[in-house]
């Protein structure tokens, strides 16, 4: 996108997150749902296809600019962009990365449009970090499969109109070489829903099972068209997907420290503002060392990544510390509040629940560790 229609488009969205999401945000949590006519501005505003490439209705965005997006909406509750998030990165991106002309073609636009959305279905009750060892079942039956098995925790599935899932389907193959990624449509027969997953925090987003019971999937739904390279589309939507995340982590640092500034700047103890306080200035100074470094990480990683440079193990790194480091900010930010950071009427207790999960999805931090350590021993000739 060039420079001129970029910058609007953020400026567009920073007024968005200002005037509608923040505003908003006491109602999303009270409510536990995303208000409906907020989703369809989002559709309007084009949110749905930053990611997805113009000639099929998006806004063709590289990682770069998507992350700058993305920080943004990171700047207020999570659950806004949990909306959009998994058509975005995950549900989709297996099409715009490894998809057929054809599965481009048909699902692409409907998704850029948030007509319909995209839900991403590999973890398993058995498998988690071990993703290579999931168990749903792919089995081919003349020109479909049939699939069974359960997928745990997949976020928006409810209200998807396509699934992309991993399944085994090479019976003869071990490993992560057996694993297909499927394009599944929503309402297709023998896949059901478990009941909504009742979370620690991110009050509005949908997490629930998805079961396979003998469902039914045309042999052509398998993207790019050829079995047993589910895996790789995987690993490579999660490369892309935690750069997103990261930059997500890095604009809730960013609104936290401006909580913790504006507390800091009204609450009087002592008879002095406790912003006056050198302990406290302590708390305010680390939070912004942690979101600054934040933020220049990922906009360095992200513009490797868009370069073409092999990057996994900095996006490793990236999703690593920026997910630990607004733990941190969060923490600090119930700290500054005292006893109003520990009530739930005030974001800092919401915000340092919501902030948990990004250490966990998407790859755990241990994860992330054993990426970016396995890279630079397999570099110095160590097979691990
Ligand atoms: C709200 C939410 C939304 C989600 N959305 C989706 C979704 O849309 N689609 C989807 O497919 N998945 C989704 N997930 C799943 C998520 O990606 C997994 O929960 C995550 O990868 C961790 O897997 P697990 O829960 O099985 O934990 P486990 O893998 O069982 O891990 C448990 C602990 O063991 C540690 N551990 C595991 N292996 C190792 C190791 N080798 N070395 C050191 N430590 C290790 C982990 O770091 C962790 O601390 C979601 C999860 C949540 C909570």
């Amino acid at each position: 996108m060039d420079q001129e229609t970029f910058s609007a488009l953020r400026e567009t969205v920073q007024r968005f997150v200002s005037e509608r999401l923040v505003p908003n945000e006491d109602r999303l949590e009270s409510e536990d749902a995303v208000p409906l006519e907020i989703i369809q501005e989002m559709r309007e505003l084009g949110l749905f296809g930053l990611s997805i490439p113009e000639e099929y209705g998006g806004l063709g965005l590289n990682m770069a600019e998507e992350a700058e997006v993305i920080y943004e909406l990171g700047r207020t509750a999570f659950a806004y962009r949990s909306v959009i998030g998994t058509t975005v990165g995950i549900g989709s991106q297996g099409i715009v990365i490894d998809g057929t002309e054809a599965q481009k073609r048909e699902w692409l636009p409907q998704l850029a449009s948030g007509e319909k959305m995209a839900s991403f279905a590999l973890t398993e009750p058995g498998a988690g970090s071990d993703a290579a060892s999931i168990k749903t079942k792919a089995t081919k039956d003349g020109d479909v499969y049939r699939l069974n098995g359960t997928k745990r925790y997949i976020t928006n599935a409810p209200r998807a109109g396509m699934f992309t899932v991993m399944a085994r389907s090479e019976p003869d193959v071990a490993g992560p070489g057996a694993i297909t990624a499927f394009i599944v449509p929503a309402g297709t027969k023998g896949m059901s829903f478990g009941k909504p997953d009742k979370k620690m925090g991110q009050k509005g987003t949908i997490t629930t099972d998805v079961i396979f019971e003998d469902a039914v999937v045309p042999a052509a739904n398998i993207i790019g068209g050829v079995p047993g390279r589910g895996f790789k589309t995987a690993m490579k939507v999660l490369d892309r997907g935690r750069i997103h995340l990261s930059a997500l982590a890095s604009g809730m640092s960013q609104r936290l420290l401006e909580e913790q500034v504006r507390y800091a700047s009204e609450r009087q103890q002592f008879g002095e503002k406790i912003g006056s306080f050198q302990l406290v200035q302590a708390l305010i100074a680390d939070s912004r060392v942690d979101g600054y470094a934040s933020k220049v990480m990922v906009s360095d990683v992200a513009r490797r990544f868009d370069a073409g440079e092999k990057v996994s193990a900095d996006v490793a790194c990236t999703k690593y510390f920026t997910s630990e480091a607004v733990g941190r900010v969060a923490d600090r930010t119930v700290q500054i509040f005292g006893g109003a950071g520990y009530m739930a009427e005030y974001k800092a207790e919401r915000f340092y629940r919501d902030v948990r999960l990004l250490r966990i999805y998407e790859g755990t931090s241990q994860i992330q560790q054993i990426i970016i350590a396995k890279a630079l021993l397999r570099e110095a000739g160590l097979s691990v």
